[in-house]
């Protein structure tokens, strides 16, 4: 299996009259004024319902960007017969051909279309241009020239035969179509989710979150320049509840490649299981969820570091990240040094619009998240064993901004520490360093998710007893470094309990969940 060799891309810097950064700014303001008209794409057809929603960009929510039509049922229902009709020639596609599609995928992105994801980013989810090119350049351009290395491992396992006898798997596509439903917060997830499938030789629904419109018009643009056929991967957007009820009612379902909520993703479980007599197969059901994601201090650790990790952690990205650190514990004879270090790091933080690179935080993506947010900052300034030691405002007049802020808590069961907020809040509960052991207990049943976390400690003993004690309290776990920023091939992705399937985003065994494969035995 002579395929490229998959290298992740290097990340650029956007320096200031750099000519990268001035293809990003020229991108965007074309892109702001230029009133983008999404279709649904089904089959070879653009589809335009004229039921049209407004996309507005979350920095400046008076400002409509564009549109795209909302699909009815019988969209849904053409979306699956195109997919179910491309199926055979797709599936019987040499798996060469199928892998250079996404291949010159990820050649466009990283050249001539990286400038217009990047934009398209940052104006419809918020992100500042580093965000923006570590998510829908660098991630995305990883996981597709990743997935291929990863398809031909999976093919080169092989059983053994012997010279009268001749085995072999035959990892087939599952039967029917794949449906794909991705998040409000990553352009790199949403190129992700179907493309997985697809490679594999599955063809699918896709159904973006809202807000991720503007980028997934850029990423099927981009996977029909790179030559993929009409009919692969089909977009559908709308109402959510009544596409996919439409899509679990079709015998021909075969699985759901999903990132989301745990509530949604429970739903799914609770429809497919309802639906389970009229499918022809046991669905796949794929899903990375929500994360209440720790950062744990021992004595031993290193202040500079703990203070990166709650800064980083935490606030890039507007905490939009399931991985994002929300709660940490600090030991009581580091907290002095960690809390003056953390104050003099807040007060650099510059929060505003994407396009002014120099701001490190910019607006949450939804009015809903905005106003959650709020009331528990609110709550926190009410509440006795809270205390809101830096940030604590919010202002949505212009867009959705809330201020990077850290809450102390005497309590820890404190709301926000087990509750997933999404956000840029972090809260703070401060230890005894004696009751280190049972304070590790404490994380490990503090919150019902177990995704990401990160401990930070010098001494080997405290971090092997961390490691022992969470080993169940997060898919993927950091010594020493912020719990976010997992990169395609070094750290593949994705937690258990209320977190997710933890089927690896970035890894051989995801792509194994889109195969059904055939044993095969020759005699001669
Ligand atoms: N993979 C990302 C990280 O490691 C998080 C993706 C997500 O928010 O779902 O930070």
């Amino acid at each position: 299996f002579n395929v490229p060799t998959a290298v992740n891309e290097p990340v650029k810097t956007y320096k200031p009259g750099s000519p990268e950064k001035e293809a990003v700014l020229a991108e965007y303001k074309r892109m702001w004024n230029e009133k983008i008209d999404m279709p649904l794409y089904i089959g070879a057809e653009e589809v335009r319902t004229g039921n049209l929603r407004e996309m507005r960009p979350p920095h400046d929510h008076q400002h409509v960007v564009g549109h795209y039509h909302k699909a009815e049922k019988k969209h849904v229902e053409q979306a699956i017969a195109a997919a179910l009709s491309a199926k055979n020639d797709w599936e019987n596609l040499p798996w060469e051909q199928r892998a250079g599609i996404f291949l010159k995928a990820a050649e466009l992105i990283a050249g001539p279309y990286r400038a217009k994801m990047n934009a398209a980013t940052m104006i419809a989810q918020s992100k500042n241009i580093f965000q923006a090119e570590i998510d829908a350049a660098c991630e995305l351009i990883d996981f597709l020239r990743y997935n291929v290395e990863f398809m031909t491992q999976i093919y080169q396992d092989q059983p053994k035969s012997t010279s009268d006898m001749w085995n072999r798997t035959e990892y087939r596509p599952l039967e029917g179509f794949v449906y794909a439903v991705t998040p409000f917060n990553f352009t790199a997830i949403a190129g992700n989710l179907p493309s997985c499938a697809a490679l594999m030789g599955n063809t699918v629904v896709w159904k973006p979150a809202d807000t991720q419109a503007f980028s997934a018009k850029v990423i099927i643009d981009v996977f029909k320049e790179a030559g993929l056929p009409d009919g692969v991967i089909n977009v559908v957007m709308g109402d959510a509840a009544m596409i996919s009820e439409t899509v679990y009612a079709s015998p021909d379902f075969a699985g759901i490649h999903f990132t989301g909520s745990t509530g949604v993703f429970k739903d799914i479980f609770r429809h497919i299981g309802a639906n389970i007599d009229v499918y022809k197969t046991y669905p796949r059901i794929v899903g990375e969820t929500g994360g209440k994601d720790f950062i744990v201090a021992h004595p031993s650790a290193n202040v500079r570091q703990v203070v990166t990790g709650i800064v980083r952690g935490a606030f890039e990205f507007q905490g939009q990240k399931c991985s994002a650190a929300s709660r940490a514990y600090l030991p009581k004879s580091l907290w002095p040094a960690i809390k003056e270090e953390l104050m003099k790091d807040m007060a650099t933080l510059k929060m505003g619009s994407p396009e002014d690179f120099s701001n490190f935080i910019t607006a949450v993506i939804h009015e809903n998240s905005f106003d959650k947010l709020a009331s528990y900052i609110e709550q926190a300034k009410k509440d006795a064993d809270a205390e809101i030691i830096a940030g604590g405002g919010y202002d949505k007049s212009k867009g959705w901004f809330i201020e990077p802020t850290v809450i102390v808590t005497t309590n820890p069961k404190y709301k926000t520490m087990e509750t997933e907020l999404f956000g840029p809040i972090i809260t703070i509960y401060i230890y005894e360093d004696k009751d280190w052991k049972s304070m590790l207990d404490l994380v490990d049943t503090t919150s019902p998710y177990a995704l990401t976390g990160a401990i930070f400690a010098r001494e080997r003993y405290a971090i092997n007893e961390a490691t022992h004690a969470l080993r169940n309290a997060a898919g993927n776990f950091y010594i020493n470094d912020k719990p976010t920023g997992a990169v395609v091939g070094m750290q593949p992705f994705g937690g258990a309990r209320g977190s997710g399937t933890n089927d690896k985003a970035g890894s051989a065994q995801n792509l194994l969940r889109w195969v059904s494969p055939r044993t095969i035995k020759e005699t001669f």
